[in-house]
């Protein structure tokens, strides 16, 4: 990377509302979880994954998303994402008010009838149901797909690299707007990360936005630096690494939301995350989680006074 790929912005999502909350074992207090959204807006996050709109008996966490979303959409300067299985949960989320949703793709076969009882190609034309439904309809909604899987399975191991591919081109075909690789259960290395954007940015170019990665193998910073060296500029975290998904078996949480934000800011770039706010917020999750494990570097041993804290836009 030179030296003037490093004076840029990174856009860090915050997914933990979604990821984090979907795999915990209780159900955070709806107010709490609106107190929590509020606080990691506050401390500079400019895009949040509030939640999904997914059958509250298949993940009960998120049966208030419509309420969360609701409350959170005027936050200033605040992106409202949330994720949406099918048409049905998008016309729910426009309806409540977000920006941006996000259609998850299996890109494996096996772990997209897992997770939505759908195979892939199934997914790929239920996306273009709502892209088509977006253009004619809900003017302004961004709509994402997120590539599933992409880095490897826990159900059927590998994942070939021209499939991946595939999935991607047919998702732009089938009208998403941008894409996020995900590396769902965490079994991706950087070498692996360089190979993959590039083959992928290569077929779909800039659509390849944002990459969503897990930490199940102690990867998950060393596959974003890999990332930032391929060019890209969007990540999804979670706060204290909260995540997982209740279809992968074996897979842990997201990358560290404050770790991210640390080693982004220590390596140049700007993310706009006032990074003392940031760990306060976690106060959030040992109060309405009590019984989930927090993890972080950050956090365990304190901000270094070798960090500069940068200038917060709130
Ligand atoms: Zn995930």
């Amino acid at each position: 990377m030179s030296a003037e790929d490093h004076a840029g912005a990174v856009l860090v999502r915050e997914v933990g509302p979604r990821d984090g909350l979907q795999m915990a074992h209780g159900i955070m207090p709806t107010d709490l979880k609106i107190r929590w959204i509020r606080a990691l807006a506050e401390a500079g996050l400019r895009s949040i994954e509030v939640g999904s709109f997914v059958p509250p008996k298949l993940i009960p966490q998120m049966a208030d998303t419509g309420e969360v979303v609701a409350a959170v959409r005027d936050l200033p300067g605040l992106a409202v994402t949330a994720l949406v299985p099918n048409l049905k949960g998008a016309q729910r989320a426009y309806r409540a008010g977000a920006a941006r949703i996000v259609v998850p793709v299996s890109v494996s076969e096996s772990h997209s009838r897992a997770n939505t009882n759908k195979g892939t190609d199934e997914a790929v034309a239920e996306l273009g149901r709502i892209a088509a439904w977006a253009r004619a309809e809900a003017p302004g909604l961004h709509v994402e797909a997120g590539c599933a899987t992409a880095f490897g399975c826990s159900i059927e191991g590998a994942v070939s690299e021209a499939r991946v591919v595939r999935v991607a081109e047919s998702l732009v075909a089938a009208g998403a707007a941008s894409l996020v690789l995900a590396d769902t259960v965490g079994y991706g290395n950087p070498a692996q990360v360089r190979r993959l954007v590039a083959a992928v940015r290569s077929a779909v170019g800039d659509r390849l936005e944002a990459l969503h990665l897990h930490d199940t193998m102690g990867l998950g910073l060393a596959n974003a630096y890999a990332g930032l060296e391929s060019g890209i500029r969007q990540f999804d975290a979670s706060l204290a690494g909260l995540g997982g998904c209740p279809y992968a078996p074996g897979a842990s949480g997201n990358i560290v939301t404050e770790d991210l934000v640390f080693m982004l800011e220590s390596a140049g770039f700007s993310t706009g995350v006032d990074l003392n706010r940031l760990l306060a917020a976690r106060g959030f999750l040992a109060g309405g989680l009590p019984d989930e494990p927090l993890h972080g570097g950050v956090s365990r041993a304190g901000l270094p006074k070798t960090y500069a804290t940068p200038h917060c836009p709130y």
